[in-house]
This record gives C-alpha cells, structure tokens and sequence, in this order.
C-alpha cells in the first residue's frame, strides 16, 4: 500500500465550539487523491453525523437523514433471469422502444440506439447468445412480465420520487434541529 500524505486541511468550528468539523485531503505517489470529511469533537460525534445537501455541509442528528434512498436498489445479482434482470434496469417504455429497434435490426452491429444495445450485451451474459430471434422472444417475455418484477424500474423510479417528495416535506424540520451549512475554511 502506497502511503497518502496530506495535502491540505479544511476546518470549521464544530457545534459545541470546542473542536472543529474537518476536511482532510491527501494524495499518494501514484496521484490518488482521497478526501476525508468528519467531525473531529468527541461531543459533538456523539449527537450528530455529517451529510451534504445541494453542495452545502451540514451536522445532522445521528438517526436522521436528509438524503433520499435512490429507491433503485442494485439488487442485481439476485435477478433470477434476463427478464427480471432488464426489468430492474430500464423502464418498461425504455424497453419496448429497444424491441422496436432490435425487431428492425438485421444484427447487433446495425444498432445505434445504447439502451438497445445494452439489452442485447445483458442478454450475451445471461443467456450466453446475441441471436436475433432469440434476444427478441426474451425482450417480448420480459415486456409481458414486467408488471410482475416488484423492484422494476417503474416501480423504484416511483418510490424515488415519493420518497424525495417526503424527505422535501420533513427537511426544513430536520434541518433547524442540525447545524449548518457549515463553512470550511483553510487552516493556516
Ligand atoms: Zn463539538
């Protein structure tokens, strides 16, 4: 392991004031760069945890969060099938617009369309061929199953969207019982 070496510090006054909230950057011989943000307060770390909101850091109460679970979990290795599996990827229409494609296609290398083509590479790694007919009969059976896939795409863009629109209702809430945003600065 190459040893990083820092190459600046960031800080601001912690909550309590006693300690300081820090931005530690450090580079190694090879130019890997690693950025560290925490709260360097003993006090403070035991009531409150770092997050970021639209680019702006703040201390919040450990058990809250202001962000927003992605709702697409990337539970993709526990895909039973290539329909499942495209399912989870792509939105039911992004899907029926590739079948188009591929349904017009002669072979893989005629198609410009990239969620198409992602389509028939997913199909290469599950079912092992990028045959058209058979790639399209599989597309046709995941478009007829898709409602059945719980984590579809449809379904976890859907609850993203509820889910942000919930974290937006209690953010203000959460946020006037956090500290911030907090303003680093560089240490001398
Ligand atoms: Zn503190």
């Amino acid at each position: 392991m190459m040893s990083y070496e820092v190459d600046y510090i960031y800080e601001a006054p912690c909550k309590c004031g006693k300690n300081f909230v820090v931005e530690e950057s450090s580079s190694n011989d090879w130019l890997q760069r690693r950025v560290c943000t925490y709260i360097n307060c003993k006090e403070c770390a035991e009531k409150y945890h770092l997050e970021t909101s639209n680019g702006l850091l703040y201390m919040i109460p450990n058990g809250e969060t202001i962000l927003v679970s992605s709702g697409n979990n990337w539970t993709v290795g526990g895909s039973k099938s290539f329909e499942e599996y495209i399912a989870k990827q792509f939105r039911l229409q992004e899907i029926k617009n590739a079948y188009e494609v591929i349904c017009n296609a002669t072979t893989y290398s005629k198609i410009n369309n990239g969620t198409a083509r992602r389509i028939m590479r997913c199909h290469k790694d599950w079912n092992n061929t990028m045959k058209m007919s058979i790639v399209r009969e599989s597309i046709k059976s995941s478009i007829e199953k898709y409602g059945n896939f719980k984590n579809s795409k449809d379904v976890t863009d859907e609850e993203y969207k509820k889910n942000k629109a919930e974290m937006e209702r209690r953010k203000p809430d959460i946020l006037k019982r956090s500290y911030g945003p907090i303003e680093l600065k560089r240490r001398n």
